[in-house]
């Protein structure tokens, strides 16, 4: 039997805090203790703990790859040159919702909570462009042992989450790519992913910068209520990192 054990937290009407977990009944006090005590300080927190039906396996992460640019510019080239690959789309159509990225792409200029969903013809598919779409249910079946294997190596721990998030959107037959910046002001490093491939690339966004997110690049033939219900309600373990080149 497994769990999904759902974190977040905000203060002063703000979200400060997030995660979640897919653990087995003898993680699960553990995981919601260690959960509550992520962030230092909050107004609200609401915990979830729900019983998963079906939980479906995927046997290795996507491979780890690292570039490191000089600039800012020169590694959202190198990204803009992989994604157009990857979908067909031209450079300056990428470049567009890259920037929106990058200078806060909800209406009131804001960071987005979820995902921005941009198909090979150029056109935003979310169904709120506010909100995108979010990734969830999502895990290791082994977290510590991932976490401790990729700090030794000199990843942060963030980068569990992001890879564990962009193994499950590649498994969509509809996502060609995704492309990620955080919105830590301090976290320079971002990735694109696409086939079978997590390419971390730094510096992706200038330091300072408080804006982040993500773009799914989709098929334009997708069935997005199908992409919403595959990315928000199947729930995945994944039995291992993929390599690290
Ligand atoms: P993070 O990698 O947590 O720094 O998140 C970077 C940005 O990606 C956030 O500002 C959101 O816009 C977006 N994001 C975060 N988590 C998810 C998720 N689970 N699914 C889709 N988008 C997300």
């Amino acid at each position: 039997m497994r769990f999904s054990v759902k974190m977040r937290a905000s203060k002063d009407g703000k979200h400060i805090s997030g995660g979640e977990r897919i653990v087995g009944q003898e993680l699960l006090e553990k995981t919601v203790v260690e959960l509550l005590r992520r962030p230092r300080e909050f107004d609200l927190m609401n915990i979830k703990v729900q019983r998963l039906e079906d939980v479906n396996y995927i046997e290795k992460g996507l491979d780890i790859y690292t570039y490191i640019f000089d600039s800012v510019e020169k590694a959202n080239l190198f990204a803009i040159e992989l994604i157009s690959k990857a979908t067909s789309l031209e450079f300056k159509t990428i470049k567009r919702y890259i920037e929106l990225i990058h200078t806060g792409a909800s209406d009131d200029g804001q960071v987005m909570r979820g995902a921005m969903v941009v198909d090979t013809l150029g056109n935003r598919r979310e169904v709120d462009r506010n909100r995108g779409v979010r990734t969830t249910n999502v895990d290791f079946e082994d977290r510590e042992k991932v976490v401790d294997f990729l700090l030794e190596r000199g990843f942060s721990a963030r980068t569990v989450d992001a890879v564990a998030i962009a193994t499950k959107n590649l498994k969509s037959s509809y996502i060609l790519a995704e492309y990620c910046i955080s919105d830590d002001p301090e976290y320079l490093f971002g990735y694109v992913a696409l086939k079978g491939k997590y390419i971390r690339i730094y510096p992706l966004k200038e330091i300072g910068n408080p804006n982040g997110g993500r773009i799914y690049f989709v098929k334009d033939d997708v069935d997005i209520q199908q992409l919403y219900r595959y990315l928000q309600e199947e729930s995945f373990l994944i039995k291992d990192l993929g390599d690290i080149r």
